[in-house]
């Protein structure tokens, strides 16, 4: 940096209306001339870039670790109509990384800031904001984009928005319609370790083909905790979870507070006894308050190239230079550094983007409750908090739905009866909705005997 009061000069000088002579020099150079790396149908033309600038539409997933870096890295490389959908608040602790924040900012929505960042910074660049959920928006919201980037770290909003992409694809006898495609990029992180995928939804993998990729919810059984403990971690969620309750170590109705140094003492303490108890080693203070807040350590530097890694993908295929990503990259620094692509495959049967029926094998003896467990538990589902409903003699009937407690009441009494009980006969359909996906998935029951 110069150190006069001299306006910084960028690029030989500024010209009207934020463009100017030489600005969009290092992107040219991708696509005005061929490569080793160009696409075998690659013509160099100045086209490519106007679409870039002009044209192309981007939505952007999230305005959190990965979506600030990946609302720059996409606005330097020219894209200028981009949208950002985020439904979270800036907190004071996000800002060692998300540096499109600042302190004044706390509490404000990440995704109005994030959007006024970006356009006071790269003239030309319209990012609109939206501080919402993504299932406040329908298809006709989601279909007005090209490319779609997702930088998320909940794997529900992920699968949900994989559903919305695959319900959008138009099939005619049988044949998927390639304009209906809307390709997902989609970047992950979780500390040190990271991935970056190219989804064509309806032609490679989606994200429920690879469910069983992503790791289980760290959630111990209850079982474990109470009795059989073996690791420290289940030494921690004893006493959070069983002690604190019960001893009221700071008074009747005082919570747990994860940002109180005295409650961690107080767990720290307890858990200690406990794993001395089980002889179980390892737990310490920082064990216990990363049990306890649950933290998923977020790392700006793996942020940093996943959301390059994304944006780049996006470059390849807006502008069909280059051949994209095929289709799944990992990436690990926690001890030097790893990455791997890999091309996963789609699942035959995927109950999302397949369009194969999917068949529920029970005996008409087996409860409501063992076909919820399944949903729930079989790796390649992993449904949170399934409604089922069956058309039975001619109505729609549901047999079970818990997002409505006085729904859930009333239906609960049909979890321990029997298919048979129930009317349900072999061959018929259960119609199942769940938070992981905008679109209802349709079952059939087929008997065992
Ligand atoms: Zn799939």
């Amino acid at each position: 940096m110069a150190d006069t009061d001299e306006p910084m000069v960028v690029d030989g000088g500024s010209g009207d209306g934020g463009e100017w002579e030489g600005r969009w020099n290092h992107i040219s150079t991708f696509l005005e001339r061929p490569g080793p790396f160009t696409h075998p149908d690659f013509e160099p033309s100045t086209e490519s870039l106007q679409f870039l600038l002009d044209t192309c539409k981007i939505l952007v997933i999230g305005a959190g670790g990965l979506g600030c870096e990946l609302l720059k890295d996409l606005a330097l490389s020219g894209f200028r109509h981009i949208h950002v959908v985020d439904m979270d608040t800036i907190d004071v602790s996000n800002l060692n990384r998300q540096f499109l924040f600042r302190l004044k900012d706390v509490g404000r929505p990440k995704a109005d800031i994030a959007a006024d960042f970006i356009n006071g910074r790269i003239p030309g660049c319209n990012v609109v904001p939206h501080f919402k959920k993504i299932q406040d928006f329908d298809e006709s919201f989601y279909r007005q984009f090209h490319i779609i980037v997702c930088g998320l770290d909940s794997i529900i909003a992920r699968r949900w928005m994989n559903g919305m992409l695959l319900s959008l694809l138009v099939y005619e006898d049988g044949v998927l319609d390639p304009s209906s495609i809307i390709p997902l990029i989609d970047g992950g992180t979780e500390g040190f370790k990271g991935n970056a995928r190219v989804i064509f939804p309806g032609m490679t993998a989606c994200i429920d083909c690879t469910l069983e990729l992503y790791p289980p919810q760290i959630n111990f059984p209850m079982c474990t905790i109470a009795s059989m403990p073996r690791l420290p971690e289940h030494c921690v969620e004893y006493v959070r979870m069983l002690l604190w309750p019960k001893e009221k170590p700071f008074g009747d109705g005082v919570g747990l507070d994860a940002d109180d140094p005295e409650h961690i003492q107080w767990v720290y303490q307890k858990s200690q006894e406990r794993a001395a108890e089980f002889s179980i080693t390892g737990v310490t203070y920082r064990l216990t308050q990363g049990v306890v807040k649950r933290i998923i350590p977020a790392v700006a530097s793996t942020n940093a190239v996943i959301a390059a890694a994304c944006a780049t993908e996006v470059f390849k295929i807006a502008s069909s230079a280059y051949i994209p990503l095929n289709n799944y990259m990992v990436f690990n620094d926690v001890d030097g550094l790893y990455t791997y692509t890999f091309e996963a495959e789609r699942k035959e049967n995927c109950s999302s983007c397949s369009q194969v029926p999917q068949d529920l094998h029970f005996s008409p003896s087996a409860k409501l409750q063992e076909v919820l467990d399944y949903l729930t538990e079989n790796a390649s589902l992993q449904m949170k908090s399934p409604a089922i409903t069956a058309t039975l003699e001619g109505k729609n009937k549901t047999l079970y739905l818990q997002t409505v407690a006085s729904i859930e009441q009333r239906t609960r009494p049909n979890l321990s009866k029997s298919l048979k009980e129930l009317g349900l006969l072999d061959g018929q359909e259960l119609a199942v909705a769940d938070v992981t996906t905008p679109q209802t998935v349709l079952f059939k029951l087929s008997f065992t005997s």
